[in-house]
């Protein structure tokens, strides 16, 4: 479309009329076709802001869903993607192999927890989730120990939408009482506690103990988001717990998968989430920050031992191999941004983005229907005490030139690394403003 044409047009209209067309036909996430929820279109996006259909400009707080770290049209990540496409777009993983892939692993290798030296390829994050799942069960039955096929995670959880991922999830956000005859049955146990930054006492551990002396001989794993569990609740724990889930795990004989397709790259203030109790898991998934939010891509990584055993025993051969594994544009731009992000002051960025936060979201705490206002490394996080009603509560966002994606009772910022305090003041003002004014309008929070 050229800039005459968009320049002609009353204001709106050609929104109006993308709005209709994706009505009949295109679903989003988690929503009814042709729901009367809003849907914004976006015409382009550059550095922090999404620029709509309409010309309204919003600045984002949600970095994609914690992909686009560096922000959006990054002409370093721009020029890797256009470099590679000279090369090859894609070609087949099975027999071939590529530059960009190679060096993805290797630095993946470097930078990743010691021990983990091996990398699968997949084309998203549910992906790897399901990879690090079977190539647990494939692990145990290369030791002759087939039983062992089951999982056990905590409470509020999130590892993706495929269905043995959905069944680590948590049973009441996952929806498993609505699958529960096609979900396979897993072990759950109470969310991970104390707080971030407090010292786990025995009594935090002992769910946990009980679970995996109860069940270890049907334990593939232990799946769990190492320090910040995401999707399924926004909560932050104690490094404790997670040092101890390793040590028990060791001790059980049951591996440990740990989850950092949010939390890699930065976000909680280590490059990886696991860095905070200094452990190393026996697998571990990486995707979402990946590509810097330029392409669908995740990796499972493990261990020398998990991958020889599998590799050694029957069937001699990792029963996994996506269409789209290891695309060249995806790990072409993968090493674009791991190298954009080692190269810039990204602890002292997450660090000012966490004190903005902290700052700008404070006068949350105060208000009656806030239950909790936490942050940390470059997440912010309001609980509230209902859920917020959507319909209503994201046009006010976007009036107010922000883009905030609540879900539940969770209003929460994840913006791109390079924010500057002016836009993240204009974010936290935006937050505090739509939140405050929940409590005037009444009826906006549903009952829970
Ligand atoms: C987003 C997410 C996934 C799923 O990744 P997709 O790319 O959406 O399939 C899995 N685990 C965690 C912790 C996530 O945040």
């Amino acid at each position: 479309m050229s800039w005459h044409f968009a320049y002609f047009l009353p204001y709106g209209s050609l929104s109006a009329n993308l709005q209709q067309r994706e009505k009949r036909a295109v679903w989003h996430p988690y929503s009814a076709l042709g729901s009367d929820l809003p849907v914004y279109p976006v015409r382009s996006a550059r550095g922090v802001r999404l620029q709509l259909e309409n010309g309204r400009e919003l600045i984002d707080g949600m970095a994609s869903w914690w992909c686009v770290i560096h922000g959006y049209n990054h002409p370093v990540l721009n020029a890797a993607i256009e470099s590679q496409l000279g090369d090859m777009a894609h070609v087949m993983f099975g027999g071939l192999t590529h530059e960009p892939a190679v060096s993805l692993a290797e630095r993946l290798v470097e930078l990743t927890p010691d021990g983990l030296e091996a990398v699968f390829f997949t084309d998203s994050g549910s992906v790897a989730v399901e990879a690090a799942m079977k190539m647990a069960i494939q692990y145990w039955i290369a030791r002759g120990q087939p039983g062992k096929r089951r999982f056990l995670s905590p409470r509020n959880g999130y590892h993706g939408d495929t269905l043995h991922a959905m069944s680590v999830c948590d049973p009441v956000t996952g929806m498993h009482g609505l699958f529960r005859d096609v979900l396979p049955q897993q072990v759950f146990i109470g969310r991970p506690e104390p707080g971030f930054g407090q010292a786990a006492q025995s009594h935090h551990l002992q769910e946990l103990e009980q679970a995996l002396d109860q069940h270890a001989d049907e334990l593939a794993a232990l799946i769990l988001e190492p320090v910040v569990q995401g999707a399924g609740g926004m909560r932050f724990y104690s490094a404790d717990y997670l040092k101890a889930a390793r040590e028990l795990c060791d001790r059980h004989g049951v591996l440990l998968i740990a989850d950092e397709i949010a939390t890699g790259f930065g976000r909680t203030g280590r490059l990886f989430a696991c860095e905070h109790a200094g452990i190393s898991p026996d697998i571990m998934t990486v995707g979402k920050a990946l590509t810097g939010g330029y392409m669908t891509l995740g990796a499972t990584l493990t261990t020398q031992t998990v991958a020889g055993t599998i590799s050694e025993g029957n069937p001699g051969v990792f029963m996994h191999g996506p269409t789209f594994m290891a695309n060249p544009l995806a790990c072409a731009v993968a090493n674009a941004s791991i190298e954009l992000l080692l190269d810039s002051p990204w602890q002292e960025r997450i660090e000012a983005i966490g004190k903005g936060l902290r700052a700008g979201l404070a006068p949350c705490r105060s208000l009656s229907h806030v239950a909790e206002v936490r942050v940390l490394g470059a997440i912010g996080v309001v609980e509230l005490t209902a859920p917020v009603d959507m319909q209503r509560v994201q046009p006010m966002f976007v009036d107010r030139g922000v883009w905030v994606r609540p879900f539940g009772r969770l209003v929460y910022l994840m913006p791109p690394f390079i924010m500057q305090p002016n836009d993240l003041a204009t974010l936290t003002a935006g937050v505090v403003e739509v939140v405050s004014s929940l409590t005037e309008n009444d009826g906006v929070c549903a009952p829970d």
